[in-house]
């Protein structure tokens, strides 16, 4: 969309495909708002987050796992983004640092979502764009020197198989969250719950692929932040999703220990995120204590309201309606247990090492040293009023990370690193843009998207005009 917006003000004609039989089937119509820099929003409220800045901090993140000159050409098209949104009449507000990164770049969409890519849509239309809805793109057009030509189509609403040529194509189908294939051969054998569109199912990859592209290396997911999530809990969610990211004791399937729980308080986008996909299955382990602090106050409150906590103060000091009603439902469809002693507890889900690693748990508490994996005190605290209970949980996904490798302006690339003329790749299916652990400045991923839209945008024109195509 980003991309149509600024070829159409190049003065090029231009045609976005979609699968959905909605402009509202994407993931970018549904989401919180992006990361930008430099915007007029930051302007008027004193809080300017420099093009330097932002991309020293994603860069820096990344440890140059992914392209340092496509990251810098991104972060640039901030303002120009918050242009095109403006035009079109979609509103937003900047959020405060949730996180603790030190700047303020993450963009709230304020404008609703039913209404916010129709506005959009309608903007493209009176530049000239054509949206064409129900087309799934099937297979690159390509000449007789592999520059792409168009894109051959299905026409879902017709039954048929259409061609579009072009003087270029980009490819944004937004990543794999609905191919669990996919999703097991990146990301080993595991469930992602999907929180985006499925379908976004790795067809734009395949298609670069087919047409002589490359993969990027970096694979992963932008994971849910809100708290756990299992495939078990059909139709329904639960409060205690919650204790996912509460800072508690986490497990894996043997019962052992296998992070700083802190990261999933604190980072669950990406940091927190990033280990228990690792796991896959994980499980959060809780004493009465902290089962029924959410019914006394905060989770800020029950950790002592430490003052250093910026994610307490920020993210876990908010009533969380802990509805009691919850566990029993959560216990019937084998999601969570209950039980007098920590041994019961882990004979419920197999967790044989559960009643070792909680002894050694809460002597580190009573030293007030995580000692293990570095927790910082004031979230050590043991796990030892009964009756205890466990919630199990599988991870949950906005989008996913890793796709095709591409230049500084989103050309893909072959295997021997030369172009593959007109063919452009932005947003999810970009790999060469997101990191793993995803960035963990928030609005990273979709911030990411439009900018990486802006970029090819803006070449595709530059290269269309060239060739006079
Ligand atoms: C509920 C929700 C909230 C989110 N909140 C945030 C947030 O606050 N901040 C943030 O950074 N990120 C957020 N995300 C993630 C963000 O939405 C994505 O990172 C972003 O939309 C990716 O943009 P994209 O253009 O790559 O893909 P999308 O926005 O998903 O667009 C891809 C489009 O391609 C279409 N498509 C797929 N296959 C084909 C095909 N073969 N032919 C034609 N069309 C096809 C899809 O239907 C879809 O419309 C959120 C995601 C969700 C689901």
């Amino acid at each position: 969309m980003m991309a149509a917006w600024k070829a159409a003000r190049a003065g090029l004609s231009c045609a976005v495909l979609e699968k959905g039989n909605s402009i509202l089937s994407s993931n970018a119509a549904r989401c919180g708002g992006p990361a930008l820099a430099d915007t007029r929003l930051q302007e008027k409220e004193a809080a300017t987050v420099t093009v330097e800045r932002l991309f020293t901090y994603m860069y820096e993140f990344s440890r140059g796992t992914v392209h340092a000159g496509l990251l810098r050409n991104a972060i640039a098209k901030g303002r120009e983004v918050e242009t095109a949104l403006q035009e079109a009449g979609i509103e937003m507000m900047l959020l405060e640092d949730t996180y603790g990164v030190g700047f303020r770049a993450r963009h709230f969409f304020l404008t609703p979502v039913q209404q916010r890519w129709q506005r959009l849509q309608n903007l493209l239309e009176s530049l000239g764009v054509e949206i064409i809805l129900q087309t799934e793109a099937k297979r690159l057009l390509q000449d007789e020197n592999g520059t792409v030509k168009g894109v051959a189509v299905r026409n879902l609403a017709a039954d048929r198989e259409e061609e579009f040529e072009a003087g270029s194509v980009l490819i944004a189908t937004g990543g794999y969250l609905g191919n669990e294939e996919m999703i097991r051969e990146h990301l080993g054998d595991i469930h992602i719950g999907a929180l985006g569109s499925r379908l976004s199912d790795g067809a734009g990859i395949r298609m670069v692929l087919k047409a002589g592209g490359l993969l990027d290396r970096n694979w992963g997911v932008c994971t849910n932040e809100f708290g756990g999530y299992h495939s078990r809990m059909k139709g329904r969610s639960s409060s205690n999703m919650y204790f996912a990211i509460g800072g508690g004791l986490l497990v894996d399937r043997n019962g052992r220990r296998f992070m700083n729980e802190q990261r999933m308080s604190d980072k669950p986008l990406s940091l927190g995120g990033e280990s228990t996909v690792r796991e896959g299955h994980y499980y959060a382990v809780l004493d009465d204590d902290y089962y029924h602090s959410l019914d006394r106050g905060t989770l800020y409150d029950y950790y002592g309201r430490p003052e250093e906590w910026h994610a307490g103060r920020t993210v876990h000091d908010r009533p969380q309606n802990h509805r009691e009603e919850d566990l029993e439902k959560d216990i019937e469809q084998g999601c969570a247990a209950k039980a007098d002693t920590l041994a019961q507890l882990a004979e419920s889900f197999g967790l044989s090492c559960l009643p070792e690693t909680a002894a050694e748990y809460n002597q580190m508490c009573s030293q007030g040293c995580d000692s293990r994996f570095g927790k910082a005190a004031y979230l050590m605290k043991p796990v030892q009023k009964a009756p205890f209970y466990l919630f199990a949980y599988e991870q949950s996904a906005w989008c996913t990370i890793g796709g095709v490798k591409t230049d500084e302006y989103c050309r893909a690339l072959t295997p021997a690193g030369s172009v593959i003329e007109g063919l452009y790749v932005a947003g999810m299916d970009n790999g060469s843009c997101y990191c793993v652990p995803y960035y963990d400045n928030e609005g990273a991923a979709v911030g990411c998207a439009f900018t990486t839209g802006m970029v090819a945008g803006e070449h595709m024109a530059a290269y269309v005009r060239k060739r006079n195509l």
